[in-house]
């Protein structure tokens, strides 16, 4: 018996006659580049959300990069985000040359603490850049005030949360510009690299989209600096075609967690009352992961490690010099979490085999 870790292929059977239509239509119409289903998906976008703007872009990083780009971070400045994440959300900073500043976790939600974040604020920074991770929003509210109160714009990096509520407002609708991953395994996810910035600001709705192709304005005419972060045709066709069905989607998501917490009691996740997570990791905590991981595998579960360094231990950001113990509860985290097979098409008698077989590699 060998379980999916996230089962992209069952959702394709289940939809392929619609998403091989979108797929066709593109495929004769010939507008490879900025077709027309790359504004259909961003009104479609922008209305699940109730949101003003959505900016197809090519992938996640490229729309945290372009969403700092828009908002002028530039080298020596201070973006505030998690040391508990991907790569990409600190690479984009670096790669301006400004300059990651590191708030340590709330160990319950593994989001960033909205009580450790005024302390980390200087006369040098110039956003926050927190992370809905694992499908669950961090506590925008809490941040937001203290963000106004210091008059910094905030940027959900929410590449996990597409489709999550906090407080009945929708992810990706909740801060200064948001950013989200379609990226294949992500809960909305095309056939390759994509990706979306949204914001209600108008005029930083306009500057990201001229960042998006190379900073123009009209034709060969280049007023900012930009790069090229278009969203493929194509893979606004398949999200278009996904999207009909999300909402149902995110239901058996919730079915599905429903049913882990039944089956893992106390092991089961954390989620705020007045969140609604997406579930983008169904993400458990485990003091001998290595062994379990080991006896999960021999069962036939594949499980997956999201993230075994936090950020600040990366050897690529040595340079900021943070010792271990910086820390401390991300630090903690990064060596208990351990994330189980989850997705929409998930069948009961495989969740059943993970929980119990997980159960059995503790002992209880
Ligand atoms: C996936 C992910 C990204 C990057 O998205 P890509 O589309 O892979 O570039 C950024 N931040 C987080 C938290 C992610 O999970």
């Amino acid at each position: 018996m060998t379980i999916e870790f996230i089962d992209l292929k069952a959702q394709y059977r289940h939809l392929k006659s619609h998403i091989d239509q979108r797929i066709h239509a593109v495929l004769e119409h010939g507008q490879y580049i900025m077709g027309p289903e790359v504004a259909e998906l961003e009104g479609r976008l922008a209305g699940y959300l109730g949101v003003k703007h959505a900016i197809g872009v090519s992938d996640g990083t490229t729309a945290l990069l372009i969403a700092l780009m828009a908002l002028d971070i530039k080298a020596g400045d201070e973006v505030i985000t998690t040391p508990f994440s991907f790569i990409a959300t600190t690479e984009v900073i670096a790669l301006l040359g400004a300059v990651p500043v590191f708030v340590d976790i709330d160990p319950k939600t593994y989001n960033l603490d909205p009580a450790l974040l005024e302390a980390a604020i200087s006369p040098r920074t110039r956003a926050i850049m927190p992370v809905s991770l694992y499908g669950q929003c961090a506590d925008y509210d809490a941040i937001n005030a203290i963000a106004e109160k210091h008059g910094l714009p905030v940027i959900e990096d929410a590449a996990q949360s597409f489709g999550a509520r906090y407080k009945q407002r929708a992810s990706c609708n909740l801060t200064t510009i948001a950013c989200t991953s379609f990226f294949p395994s992500k809960p909305l996810g095309c056939y390759g690299d994509g990706g979306a910035c949204f914001t209600n600001n108008d005029a930083l709705a306009n500057r990201m989209r001229q960042i998006r192709i190379h900073g123009q304005d009209r034709r060969y005419h280049h007023p900012v600096l930009g790069l090229n972060g278009r969203l493929d045709t194509i893979q606004a066709a398949v999200l278009l075609a996904k999207l009909d069905t999300f909402d149902e989607e995110l239901a058996a998501r919730d079915r599905i967690a429903a049913r882990y917490a039944d089956l893992l009691g106390d092991l089961a996740p954390y989620v705020e009352t007045w969140n609604r997570s997406v579930y983008a990791q169904y993400t458990v905590e485990v003091a001998n992961r290595a062994e379990v991981q080991a006896a999960l595998k021999a069962a036939g579960v594949p499980t997956a490690v999201h993230y075994p360094v936090p950020l600040h231990r990366q050897p690529v950001l040595a340079g900021l010099a943070l010792p271990a113990g910086s820390f401390p509860l991300a630090e903690a985290a990064a060596e208990r979490v351990m994330s189980l097979p989850m997705s929409p098409f998930l069948n009961e008698v495989d969740q059943h085999h993970v929980a119990t077989s997980l159960l059995r590699a503790l002992q209880r």
